[in-house]
């Protein structure tokens, strides 16, 4: 464990009187969804200002494509959504919905009601708790955020540009930044990729693989998005190999069950001459090399004076992964941690941000949450956990959850939730085939749907 939750004592809602803020919540993907409605829940005027014209975020699949296939060029035009066509959820729906609001499947029978349904499931879903909870009231559309910045009295300026293009500048209590990680790329460093001739792209641009058939392609990456793409490409491309940084630097194996997948370890470099020769020996001539290789943090709106970096992918300061000491609570992020289930883990967060905003819930001394800062930064250090890594919360994610809860006067993660995620994690990793659809968890469904009936019935 690199990170447990702070040591810090939750101070204790107080008998004082609540305060109602402004506050503008940026983005309505799942996390600015939840965020709103407990911001309301708890008293506060909201305002959701979403680019798009729905709600849902990275959930909004759509075919196009940005016209640099890397990411490189600043001035591009973004295309928000990494989804690709065939994508099915990586995590079961009992365990990926909000706590209060199950993902379960429409009793209707309309959609997908698989365990791991197609990304428009997840939509839908994401539009019902829109509709549920009202969030759309307090949604404007076509709304992008250009500028945050501080002004006098610890307030916010908002700058945003509506969809005819005008231009409004708006004062907030506070702002809770929710514009999501999985947008801009991370692309691999390469020894002599600037003289090679093939193409490259980056998996926030992969839709189809049709555009792949018969091509050599090289994928980089052992994520959950590599693990699906490959295979997805595999079915129509003339061979595929994956590059891995996880794998042994001797590896060169056949995936099982393709005549035309193989596992190497990282490419050690590219050549003119369209070869890439892998860390192994393996030597390839390739059209394709294909970036599975994670995405930035990156808020281009936000000016806090320095108060909030990223530096190394990681953003901070930030007392546990939401709160910048200085700025507290009046700026707030949710959903920066991965290689967690997102849904609760933003619930949490903002039922914490609502009420550290009302006065009900109060935070450490700002030197108090930078001491806890600097020590996790100590703690990544002297592990030797680069800081890329100080938002991966790969084994601590239930207890970092249950320290939000408890901070809350909340229930923690259910015990199912934690089992039935730590038993799909493993069937992820043995049977990536097959692990959306044959289980051995029966036991741990029934024990959702009969904790799903009091939100439900
Ligand atoms: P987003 O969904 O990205 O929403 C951010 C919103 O902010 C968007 O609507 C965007 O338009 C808006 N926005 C951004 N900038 C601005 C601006 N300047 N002004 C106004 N609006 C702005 N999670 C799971 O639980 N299960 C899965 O199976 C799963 N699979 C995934 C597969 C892929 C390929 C990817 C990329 C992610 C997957 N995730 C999965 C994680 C997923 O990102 C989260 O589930 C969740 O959708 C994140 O929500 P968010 O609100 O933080 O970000």
């Amino acid at each position: 464990m690199v990170n447990p939750p702070s040591t810090i004592q939750p101070i204790l809602p107080a008998m004082l009187p609540l305060h109602s803020r402004n506050v503008a919540v940026i983005g309505a993907g799942a996390a600015g969804i939840v965020a709103a409605r407990e911001l309301r829940r708890e008293g506060h005027k909201v305002v959701v200002l979403e680019k798009d014209n729905q709600i849902g975020g990275t959930w909004v699949y759509t075919s196009r494509v940005e016209a640099d296939p890397i990411g490189l060029d600043p001035g591009r035009e973004i295309i928000h959504s990494s989804l690709y066509s065939s994508l099915r959820t990586n995590l079961p729906r009992e365990v990926m919905g909000y706590t209060d609001y199950p993902f379960v499947p429409r009793k209707s029978g309309s959609g997908d009601p698989r365990r791991f349904p197609v990304h428009t499931e997840v939509l839908k879903y994401l539009k019902e708790f829109g509709r549920d909870f009202g969030i759309h009231e307090m949604v404007r559309y076509e709304t992008e955020v250009l500028n945050v910045g501080l002004v006098e009295n610890n307030k916010w300026k908002v700058r945003s540009k509506t969809r005819h293009d005008c231009y409004i500048d708006e004062i907030y209590d506070a702002v809770v930044v929710c514009n999501g990680h999985y947008t801009e790329p991370r692309i691999a460093d390469i020894p002599g990729i600037n003289s090679w001739p093939g193409k490259q792209m980056h998996s926030h641009n992969y839709r189809v693989p049709e555009p792949f058939q018969d091509q050599v392609v090289v994928l980089i990456g052992g994520s959950a998005s590599a693990v699906d793409i490959c295979r997805d490409i595999a079915g129509v491309a003339k061979e595929v190999y994956v590059a891995s940084r996880s794998v042994a630097d001797e590896t060169y194996e056949k995936h099982p069950g393709y005549d035309n997948m193989w596992r190497h370890p990282m490419i050690e470099s590219a050549h003119r001459d369209g070869t890439v020769v892998f860390r192994n020996g393996n030597v390839v001539l390739a059209d394709v090399i294909l970036h599975c290789t994670g995405y930035k943090y990156h808020f281009p709106f936000l000016d806090t004076n320095g108060n909030v970096t990223v530096d190394d992918n990681c953003v901070g300061p930030l007392y546990e992964h939401v709160f910048p000491p200085v700025l507290a609570p009046w700026l707030s992020f949710v959903g920066l941690p991965w290689k967690v289930v997102p849904f609760p883990l933003c619930e949490l967060q903002s039922k914490w941000i609502a009420g550290n905003l009302s006065g009900r819930f109060a935070l450490p001394s700002q030197e108090e949450m930078m001491e806890d800062v600097k020590a996790f930064y100590s703690k990544l250090e002297a592990s030797g956990t680069p800081k890329r890594y100080a938002h991966n919360m790969a084994g601590y994610q239930f207890d970092y959850d249950d320290w939000l809860a408890e901070q809350c006067g909340s229930p923690g993660i259910e015990e199912w939730r934690k089992q039935m995620y730590i038993a799909v994690s493993k069937k992820k990793l043995d049977r990536p085939e097959t692990y959306r659809d044959e289980w051995e968890d029966d036991d741990l469904i029934l024990q959702a749907e009969e904790d799903f009936i009091k939100h439900t019935s």
